[in-house]
């Protein structure tokens, strides 16, 4: 069946896989690969008694049910072609480059031999990017319609939201540049960098100050220490900027699957199950530098027991005009109260607008508990100080004071990691501070270029 797949291809000018028939797995494996050939397209992969079933998609999937998406049935591919990514020589069959854009498993829901036949094929993808009920129809020779089914992972998402490979982090001019490169370029500083490739790493992350993909990998690097201790094993949302400076941002809640990140699968908010994703050690850490994610959050509780929270954080949100000496009376008087509740304080800076206030909890509470400690300590403050504090959110509430944000302690919700780089308009750094250092330190003090030096 991989004849065809093997006369159309040259291999001593294609690092394309040679077709051989392979044993099928217990799991029926899916792929959907981004290829920029003659004519841009994506291209779906089903495994099938040891091949992949192939079509070509030339918009792509839709999550919409009423996009009915073209996809030629092609020649069937080698099982190991999933993983293919990367540049085909120009005129050969195929040319251009391939990303690997999703993969996974999926489950066939109709008998596929009859089915391949009578051209009704219906399936259940367990990708990364991609999920849900979906079927291919063929309505003319080769020629299918790819329809998402009805179910609970049908939106409004776009698949050209997505620039980047599932397994490489790279973007399609990433993958161009890496193919150029006769020799790949190692310097004494990516040796540093673990095991883990940070491919293109001139890449620029901020203009002014200059700030590259790998100084960040190196900035990572160097506080691996003293940030792995705070941040191991709690969930962690990132923020990722593929393109560097100017580019889109993406705030991800759920990061893809990879061997060194740790995953649960747990409810969310409303109650479906969804696989969230830790750091365990500094390779997690790298790798998702490697994956364009510069900004971590995490969760107030760990893994080790996700529904008992340990660290409340407030968040010092002062409004515009607020002079810097008002905001660290804030954390001052913040401090006092949390004091006489007996509660032991530490504080960072936010690389943003404030100071966050860090309160470690000894004792097992549940989520519920904990937001209305925070929410009461937070009023407390309101009270108390009622023309320089804020329980309240509404922006019109915060005039000339500072919001003392303490919504973040709740199940699911985040607050920036310390040790995190901030991609806000200067590479600013989220870094802990000790007390007799307040008044010296502003928000912004700390930036990537402080422990770039040497
Ligand atoms: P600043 O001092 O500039 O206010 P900050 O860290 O306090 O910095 P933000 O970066 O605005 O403030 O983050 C506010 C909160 O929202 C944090 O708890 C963060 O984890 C969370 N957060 C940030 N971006 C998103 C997003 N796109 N979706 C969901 N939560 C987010
Ligand atoms: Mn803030």
């Amino acid at each position: 069946m991989l004849d065809k797949y093997n006369k159309k291809r040259d291999f001593n000018k294609t690092k394309e896989p040679v077709g051989k028939k392979e044993k099928s797995s217990n799991r029926l494996r899916y792929s959907l690969q981004h290829h920029l050939a003659r004519k841009d397209h994506y291209d779906l992969r089903l495994e099938w008694k040891g091949i992949m079933l192939s079509f070509a998609v030339p918009k792509g999937p839709s999550f919409n049910p009423k996009d009915k998406r073209l996809a030629v049935k092609v020649e069937d591919h080698p099982l190991s072609y999933r993983n293919f990514e990367g540049t085909i020589p120009k005129g050969e069959y195929g040319g251009g480059k391939v990303m690997l854009f999703d993969k996974g498993y999926y489950d066939a829901l109709n008998d596929f031999n009859q089915g391949l036949k009578k051209g009704v094929l219906k399936f259940d993808i367990k990708g990364e990017r991609i999920k849900g009920k979906w079927s291919l129809v063929r309505f003319k020779e080769d020629n299918w319609l790819l329809i998402k089914e009805e179910d609970k992972y049908v939106n409004s998402d776009n698949i050209n939201n997505y620039n980047t490979s599932i397994k490489t982090g790279r973007t399609m001019e990433e993958i161009t540049l890496n193919k150029k490169k006769t020799k790949p370029r190692t310097s004494i500083k990516e040796g540093i960098v673990t095991g883990i490739k940070i491919t293109n790493p001139d890449k620029v992350i901020f203009k002014n100050p200059k700030v590259t993909k790998l100084d960040i990998a190196m900035y990572y690097h160097k506080v691996a220490k003293k940030m792995l201790p705070l941040i191991k094993n709690r969930l962690i949302s990132t923020i990722r900027m593929p393109d560097g400076y100017g580019g889109e941002k993406f705030f991800k809640k759920h990061l893809e699957e990879n061997p060194y990140l740790g995953k649960v699968n747990i409810p969310n908010e409303s109650g479906k199950k969804e696989n969230y994703y830790y750091i365990k050690d500094e390779q997690g850490l790298i790798y998702e530098v490697q994956m364009n994610s510069f900004e971590f959050h995490i969760w107030g509780s760990k893994i080790m027991d996700i529904n008992h929270p340990d660290m409340m954080v407030f968040d010092l949100d002062p409004d515009e005009n607020l002079s810097l000496k008002k905001v660290q009376d804030g954390v001052k008087d913040l401090k006092k109260t949390l004091d006489e509740f007996d509660l032991k304080a530490s504080i960072k800076t936010s690389g943003g607008k404030g100071y966050h206030i860090i309160v470690p909890i000894t004792q097992k509470i549940t989520w519920k508990k904990f937001r209305s400690i925070a929410k009461n300590i937070a009023e407390v403050m309101e009270v108390r100080y009622p023309d320089k504090y804020t329980a309240n959110m509404r922006m019109k509430e915060r005039e000339g004071k500072i919001f003392i944000d303490w919504v973040r302690n709740t199940k699911s919700a985040t607050s920036v990691a310390p040790y995190s780089l901030r991609l806000k308009d200067k590479p600013t750094l989220s870094i802990p501070i000790s007390w007799n250092k307040l008044d010296e330190i502003s928000p912004k003090t700390f930036t990537i270029k402080d422990y770039l030096k040497d």
